[in-house]
């Protein structure tokens, strides 16, 4: 058995100069070595005669070093080795540059196999630079090579390790390797895996593809299982816990319902009655509310927070900016009666059907300002409030809440576009409790099933795909430079018209890529911003000053105060604006319904999904909207892409296609959660999924603590540490 947490430095063939290079990579020990699988592989599986190499192929040809010579050329100081090598069927000239060892390496009659490309000049056809390696073999038998027979890996590479480097480091060790598999064998045979030992060998040194894919299914597999059980102990443990238990009052909600200012729509409804549902349980809710913008998901949370006031608890709703926080209490303040009259309402409600469903206190608790139904108060006020059980329904944003606010008796948060919320975040809500809060999250990025499914295995899922009805379909277009002059004039129009357009602008490119990636985090964390800023800027010049001088035009960026963000955007709504510049800031929840066009430049910087919650912004009225997509690529992928956008408004299937096309850890933005991309990958495999989901659940069951399988307990351990899709 080979040991896996053997440190690289014991392994002769790593000096101490590759040492801090290695660990660029991630690589610190054999079991890192063994895990850093191949990006890809160049196929040399075909011995190719000497006689039949063409000019323009990857070859990999065996034979005989005829001749040998290296000479400098002077005036380019670089150095030029020749070599004729010859097999059965004739000879082909090998030319290495800057590589003047190769001469004292590969003497006259060495027996070699090299890999690389045939190329053809006026002396004729020589292989270029290629890979070379020693073999012993007199038949020429293509076998066990390790840089230039078969399919040879291409692993990701860093400054200093190359892919012949590792290819150096991993080969030796898949020699008899013998691994310890955490996976049980009755698994194993059931769904027909390889061992863990001959997946490792076959993801290195496939034969053919055939055998690469089932190397990988096998890791992949892994994973998979990993995600599962983790999913099924979290939500176990979450079933263990308490909370408040909500009963369901039809009579109250059918209430509220008649006295809407629209009718809901069936998944509203159904999504509602899910969630009243789980209310009522005396474990906590861990619930998921999927709805592309605009479908109506936070009337279907207000009223989960109604049944709850009307309990006698609090219920908080956290959104991830200040504006939509703003936006947030604006609309449910609405939705449940004015509010003047809502404090009158302990005084009279008689034949006020406004009033008899109210008598509910909604506070709004931001960095900047505290509210409570229509009065301003100080923060230490409202706070002092919240823990009396003065208000019923808290509205702020993640920041603010999680810090230092004390509640008298919190049992249901609702997060607004936050993926996802540890069990311990919801703990720390109501710290030194024994009753933790029911807990349900929204988002308008459609996640796909299987993706939710192997990632958020422990939640419930409630999906919003219906529209209300009053919802129009937006005219999307994919504007080229040619056309920006008309678009332009058509902007104008609609302005003129008294309606009004979002401009969203993606942060401009630094001039130095290379610098986002030295200061790492904090560092490049602020040169992003100052590009997004930059680009805003940079964009409400150009339309103020040059485009539309005649109209008036504001921004929004990440620099601005949140007070003067949300006076902009109060401002914007009271169409004191025409045009509205900003980042993407503006991606989740904002709703202005007179809004009527969103303008996105170089919408190829977006990912798809991205790019249909913009387009999610208007259309919100009674008038035609319109998504114009700039952009001035030429390249045909990137035009395709945009135009998915014209053709399809579903959000859900709009993920599914980003998801394919820019892969799961990329659409998901979790490339540096420390997934490997093999596991990232393995998310969209649904029939890999199934199975093991399948196996998680036996696994459990029969052995709920895993003790039997202390291995795969071990693994389960470090993946926790892991994996944190915040
Ligand atoms: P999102 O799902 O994007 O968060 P919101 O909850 O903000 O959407 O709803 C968008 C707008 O649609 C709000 O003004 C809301 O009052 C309104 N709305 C919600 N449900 C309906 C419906 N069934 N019919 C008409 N309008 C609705
Ligand atoms: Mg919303």
């Amino acid at each position: 058995m080979i040991d896996l947490s053997l440190p690289i430095e014991q392994l002769k063939s790593v000096g101490p100069r590759n040492l801090p290079r290695l660990a660029k990579l991630g690589i610190k020990t054999v079991k890192d070595l063994l895990w850093h699988f191949p990006a890809r592989y160049e196929d040399y599986s075909r011995v190719v005669s000497i006689s039949e190499i063409e000019p323009g192929q990857k070859v990999n040809i065996q034979g005989e070093i005829l001749k040998m010579s290296s000479r400098m050329i002077f005036p380019k100081r670089m150095s030029i080795t020749n070599a004729l090598v010859g097999d059965e069927t004739g000879a082909v000239k090998v030319v290495w540059f800057n590589q003047p060892f190769i001469a004292n390496s590969l003497k006259e009659g060495t027996l070699v196999s090299l890999a690389g490309k045939a190329n053809l000049d006026k002396h004729g056809l020589y292989l270029s630079s290629p890979t070379y390696e020693k073999i012993q073999d007199i038949e020429f038998k293509n076998y066990n090579l390790t840089h230039t027979g078969g399919l040879i890996p291409i692993y990701p590479e860093t400054e200093g390790v190359t892919s012949k480097y590792l290819r150096f480091l991993i080969k030796p060790l898949l020699k008899d390797l013998e691994v310890p598999d955490p996976l049980p064998e009755g698994v194993v045979k059931k769904h027909n895996l390889l061992s863990l030992s001959k997946a490792l060998n076959k993801i290195h040194y496939p034969a053919n593809n055939q055998e690469a894919e089932t190397a990988k299914e096998r890791l992949a597999f892994d994973d998979l299982l990993l995600f599962q059980l983790k999913a099924l102990l979290e939500r176990r443990k979450l079933n263990q816990l308490k909370s408040v238990r909500v009963k369901f009052d039809r009579d109250l909600i059918q209430d509220f319902i008649s006295r809407l200012p629209f009718e809901l729509t069936k998944d509203q409804k159904i999504a509602a009655w899910e969630i009243l549902k789980d209310l009522e349980k005396t474990y906590p809710m861990n619930r998921l509310m999927e709805g592309d913008v605009g479908s109506g998901k936070t009337v279907v949370a207000l009223m989960g927070a109604v049944q709850v006031a009307k309990t006698g608890y609090q219920s908080v709703f956290m959104a991830p900016t200040e504006v939509l926080a703003n936006q947030h209490f604006q609309t449910m303040s609405e939705l449940l009666g004015p509010a003047p009259l809502r404090e009158l309402v302990t005084l009279s409600h008689e034949n006020n059907p406004v009033l008899e469903r109210c008598g509910i206190n909604i506070g709004l608790l931001t960095g900047s300002e505290a509210k409570l139904n229509d009065k301003i108060l100080t923060k230490a006020e409202l706070k002092n409030k919240i823990a009396e059980g003065g208000v019923d329904i808290i509205i702020g944003t993640h920041a603010v809440i999680q810090k230092g606010v004390r509640f008298k008796n919190l049992a249901f948060v609702v997060l607004d576009e936050q993926h996802r919320f540890g069990v311990a975040q919801r703990a720390a809500l109501v710290k030194n409790k024994e009753i933790v809060p029911h807990l349900l999250s929204m988002t308008a990025t459609p996640i796909p099933r299987t993706l939710a499914l192997s990632i958020y295995g422990d939640l419930d899922i409630s999906i919003i795909k219906e529209k209300p009805k009053n919802r129009q379909k937006i005219i999307t277009k994919v504007i080229s430079p040619s056309q920006r002059k008309t678009a332009y004039k058509f902007l104008h129009d609609e302005v003129s018209s008294g309606r009004q357009v979002f401009v969203v602008c993606p942060r401009i490119e630094l001039a130095d890529p290379t610098k986002t990636t030295k200061g790492r985090n904090g560092q490049s964390k602020m040169n992003i911003m100052w590009a997004e800023v930059k680009a805003v800027q940079d964009e409400y010049k150009k339309l103020s000053e040059e485009v539309f001088p005649d109209l008036r035009v504001a921004m929004l960026h990440g620099k601005m105060k949140p007070s003067e963000k949300i006076e902009t955007m109060e401002k914007f709504k009271n169409k004191k604006y025409g045009i509205l510049v900003s980042t993407s800031v503006i991606e989740v929840g904002v709703d202005i319904q007179n809004a009527t066009i969103m303008m996105i430049e170089n919408s190829e910087r977006f990912g798809l999904a991205q790019l249909h919650q913009f387009r999610g912004r208007v259309g919100r009225g009674e008038h035609q909207s319109y998504c114009l997509l700039f952009t001035s690529s030429a390249d045909k992928n990137i035009n395709q892409r945009l135009k998915a956008l014209v053709e399809c408004d579903d959000g859900f299937e709009l993920a599914e296609k980003d998801m394919t096309i820019r892969g799961p850890g990329e659409f998901f933005g979790v490339k540096q959660s420390g997934l490997p991309d093999l596991a990232m990958a393995s998310l969209a495999n649904i029939e890999l999924i199934k199975k093991a989901r399948l196996e998680a659940r036996l696994l459990l069951k029969e052995n709920p603590n895993l003790d039997n399988h202390p291995l795969l307990k071990e693994k389960l351990d470090s993946f926790q540490r892991l994996t944190h899709f915040e």
